[in-house]
């Protein structure tokens, strides 16, 4: 018997790479629900294709038998019982309530949608625990920091190094970054993804996301998780053990391996499709430091995330506001490191424990961060 997938936000970067992962699998997995927020005819083309029980268009005018339209046809998705599995490739914080919903149901969230996990970390990892769901990051550091640690024991665990490819701007100076366009913002060296993500690969919020991410899936202190600059992307992360060895999973960047590891978790399948590592074409492999003069938002990330409580859901929120307001071509790309620090100044972190309180931070930093890009 196969095992059911359902794909939130299949017509992106991450859906699309998933699909083309389950294209070679067909033996192993079956679609069972595609979800997409406006692009209509991509989702068709998808359902068609993969004949899914149900398709879920967020901004749909109709609802009919396996059809779903509104946020609500994430939930729904999500939480069919024809799912085992939920890819969650939603971009934002429009993901948050589906990987509850799936962890509370017992399903396994193989996770894309990072931005859920740092706004509300406290209450996914308590839905996984209360309704013995597992989240399986598909990040390719966490994937890769999971595939390390896979056998070995929590207390073995002393120390991690995640990778960034310092994006676009890694060689220019601050000032000629804070006026870049967002054509430039969008060339990034190594990865094809979606715009918001790769808007934060070039801020290097991104990396400050995945802080916080690693934080709350490996369940080590902050000053554990640490960062450095990769611009090869060939190193996906390092693992420190407590003996002082270091193990690193290595491969050319793409999603489709960190994809198809969630969904195998813990064995491993052959992948006919995936190119195989070369050393020599990988070529020299380079590593810097952090220039916090470049990445003035990383900075800010890493002060949310140990403040802690709402902090993290304030930094998100912010950071979503700006770049899409950048993306529209209405404020700078320095204001983007701007409007966070100055919502992260207005926020008195409190206690993240209720989605109540992380709604309503979400929603006041959003306030907050339109007010301030545009003042
Ligand atoms: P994308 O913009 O290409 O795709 C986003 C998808 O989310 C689309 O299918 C869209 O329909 C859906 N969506 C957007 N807003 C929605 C809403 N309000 N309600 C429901 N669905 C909505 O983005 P992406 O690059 O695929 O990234 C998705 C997530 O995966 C992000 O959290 C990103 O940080 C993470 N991620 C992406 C990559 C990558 O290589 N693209 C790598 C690591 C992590
Ligand atoms: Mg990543």
């Amino acid at each position: 018997m196969s095992v059911g997938v359902a794909i939130l936000g299949s017509t992106g970067s991450i859906g699309c790479s998933t699909l083309q992962v389950l294209a070679r699998q067909r033996e192993r997995f079956r679609v069972a629900a595609l979800t997409a927020h406006s692009n209509a005819d991509l989702l068709e083309q998808q359902a068609a294709e993969w004949r899914p029980s149900y398709v879920g268009l967020v901004n749909s005018g109709k609802s009919e038998a396996g059809r779903g339209k509104g946020a609500e046809c994430l939930v729904e998705a999500a939480t069919r019982a024809d799912v085992a599995i939920v890819v969650n490739g939603i971009v934002g914080a429009a993901g948050l309530e589906a990987t509850l919903a799936a962890l509370r149901a017992g399903k396994r969230v193989a996770l894309a949608n990072k931005e859920a996990l740092v706004m509300a970390g406290e209450l996914v990892t308590r839905a996984a625990r209360e309704g013995g769901g597992e989240i399986v990051p598909v990040d390719s550091e966490h994937s890769a920091v999971l595939q390390c640690i896979t056998g070995r024991r929590p207390t073995e665990l002393e120390r991690l190094i995640l990778t960034a490819s310092g994006g676009p701007f890694r060689t220019w100076t601050p000032e000629r970054v804070a006026g870049a366009t967002v054509e430039e913002a969008l060339r990034h060296p190594t990865w094809r993804m979606g715009k918001k993500i790769t808007v934060d690969s070039a801020t290097l919020v991104n990396k400050a996301l995945e802080v916080i991410e690693a934080h709350f899936l490996f369940a080590l202190p902050y000053p554990a998780v640490e960062v450095v600059v990769h611009p090869q992307s060939v190193v996906h992360a390092f693992v420190e053990f407590v003996d002082g060895s270091v193990l690193a999973q290595v491969g050319f960047p793409t999603m489709e391996l960190p994809i198809l590891y969630a969904l195998t978790h813990p064995e491993r399948v052959p992948d006919a499709g995936a190119r195989r590592f070369d050393p020599v074409a990988a070529g020299s492999l380079t590593f810097e430091p952090v220039r916090p003069d470049l990445y003035p938002a990383y900075g800010l990330g890493r002060a949310a995330a140990a403040a802690g409580g709402t902090a993290p859901a304030a930094f998100n929120a912010a950071n979503e506001v700006a770049v899409e307001l950048f993306l529209e071509g209405r404020i700078r790309f320095g204001r983007i490191a701007e409007t966070i620090a100055r919502v992260l100044d207005a926020h008195r972190p409190g206690d993240a424990g209720s989605l109540a309180a992380v709604l309503a931070t979400d929603a006041e930093a959003r306030r907050l961060a339109r007010e301030a890009a545009c003042s």
